[in-house]
């Protein structure tokens, strides 16, 4: 299999919500170096024609859209930061909005996000189909997430297909539409059937993908165990058993970007470290700047300062720390530096916190990739109590970036960071500290363990060393993709 054509929602640089868009890059990068010929194809938002310049016309076609037809073109445009061509699908009515790829504006849902994405798969089954008069003729299509979930399906319905791979980076995100938009969208009828795409009265993306491609993957191995039980397959546990049983979903990890985040070249922090040269000098002056950045007071440069960064929802655990910082402010000169944007009500209680605590607690509310990469560098701990974490990346940054993370024992977290209890601290395999179950007086409980730990600076530094010498680039799991898609 060497022509591969990569179905998804987000691609880095180009836009990004979360880790999705740092996921498919990576791996479209990885994979383009070991020899397979990659071809990503994502909606052509205005904020991705923005970002793109020499774009070029592929094709026009007409889709049917509910209720109406809709004119679509292809567009090719080539990414510099991927070295790669990308393929857009531009659907002006569709795509052309402000606003992220999901959301309008006003934080809601796009109304139309079952059209907008059920005329994507439509447009990319055309393109793997090579009927668009490319020439190029995919021989196996990657889809990722509920997105494009339908591809896998539409694509069951040709004469030699190409093979299907679905992707599943969080299961929590079913794509449900109502009946309506199955009618509108012309799906087989017989596919309104529980063991199809109907999902209790709704249409699920998520459950066409898992249903109809191939093979699934997820994307660490405990997240694909998690899954199949109850308590956490959101309903699809078991079709996901089933597919699991036979031999037809497996988890393989997600990389990192090492390019994007290495201490050694982050162009994005001030003063740049390794394992090898300055990494305590360089991690202080990195707090330095973070402190200023905040204008906090620089004698907290000898406190252990505590970081997180991502999407203010409940999945991220941000409630138990929110619980916990207070207690913790109480019991130790621990201070923390939180960045992320999300629900309102938890933005509205991180700035409450900034504001009870404005000599320990800082708070930027919004997205920025710069403050993210200074964090990473200038804090000691990082906190990732994340309730599930299909994969993860910022533990995994922050173990690349000598901050140790301090993680519930789920999912890629547990995949990734090794407890620092003394006998692995001894073994020299601590690399950060795991708790469970997922809540305050847990999370508290490791972070006096790290506290501690910093306290003691021959093991500290033992275990920072450990966490940096991980290699958890996109090499490996890129091959291992590469040998599914053999198989
Ligand atoms: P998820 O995909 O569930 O959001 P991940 O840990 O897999 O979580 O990836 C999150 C990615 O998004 C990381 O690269 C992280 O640095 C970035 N990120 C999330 N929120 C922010 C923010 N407010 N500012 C900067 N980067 C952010």
């Amino acid at each position: 299999m060497k022509r591969i054509l990569f179905a998804v929602s987000e691609l880095y640089p180009v836009i990004k919500t979360g880790g999705l868009a740092d996921a498919a890059a990576g791996l479209t990068r990885s994979l383009r170096a070991l020899g397979l010929d990659v071809l990503p194809v994502i909606p052509a938002y205005t904020a991705v024609l923005d970002a793109l310049t020499e774009i070029e016309e592929v094709a026009r076609l007409q889709v049917a859209g509910c209720l109406r037809p809709r004119q679509a073109r292809v567009l090719r445009a080539v990414c510099a930061d991927l070295d790669s061509p990308v393929l857009l699908v531009e659907i002006e009515d569709l795509f052309a909005r402000a606003g992220n790829p999901y959301q309008g504006p006003d934080g809601h849902d796009w109304w139309d996000n079952g059209e907008r994405f059920g005329l994507f798969a439509k447009v990319v089954t055309e393109i793997a189909m090579d009927r668009i008069g490319m020439g190029w003729k995919a021989q196996l299509v990657h889809c990722h997430d509920w997105q494009t979930g339908l591809i896998p399906a539409l694509l069951s319905r040709e004469t030699r297909p190409p093979r299907t791979l679905f992707t599943i980076h969080n299961l929590s995100y079913l794509g449900l539409f109502p009946r309506s938009l199955f009618d509108q969208l012309g799906l087989p009828a017989d596919w309104w059937h529980y063991e199809k795409l109907e999902f209790y009265g709704y249409l699920s993306f998520l459950k066409a993908g898992i249903l109809f491609a191939d093979q699934v993957t997820t994307v660490s191995p405990s997240y694909a165990e998690e899954i199949c039980r109850p308590e956490n397959g959101y309903g699809l546990h078991g079709l996901l058993e089933q597919r699991r049983s036979q031999g037809q979903l497996q988890g393989i990890l997600n990389g990192m970007d090492t390019s994007v985040w290495n201490p050694e070249s982050d162009s994005l922090i001030p003063c740049r470290y390794s394992v090898k040269r300055g990494r305590v000098a360089g991690k202080k002056h990195n707090k330095e700047a973070l402190l200023e950045r905040f204008a906090a007071s620089a004698e907290l440069v000898d406190t252990p300062l505590c970081g997180f960064i991502g999407r203010l929802v409940e999945q991220k655990g941000i409630d138990l720390i929110l619980d916990a910082i207070p207690q913790m402010i109480a019991s130790s000169k621990a201070a923390f530096v939180l960045v992320g944007t999300g629900m309102a009500h938890y933005e509205a209680a991180l700035r409450k916190l900034a504001a009870d605590f404005p000599q320990r607690v800082f708070v930027h509310i919004g997205y920025d990739e710069s403050l993210a990469h200074l964090i990473e560098a200038g804090c000691d701990l990082f906190l990732m109590p994340s309730r599930f974490e299909p994969c993860g990346l910022n533990q995994l940054y922050s173990l690349a970036y000598g901050t140790l993370p301090v993680v519930h024992g789920t999912g890629g977290l547990k995949d990734t960071v090794v407890d620092a209890t003394p006998a692995q601290v001894s073994a020299k395999e601590a690399t950060g500290f795991v708790f469970t179950p997922a809540d305050t007086p847990s999370l508290v409980h490791a972070l006096h363990r790290g506290l501690a730990l910093y306290q003691r600076p021959r093991s500290w530094q033992t275990v920072q060393k450990t966490a940096m010498e991980q290699d958890f680039s996109w090499g490996g799991s890129a091959k291992a993709y590469r040998e599914l898609y053999r198989r």
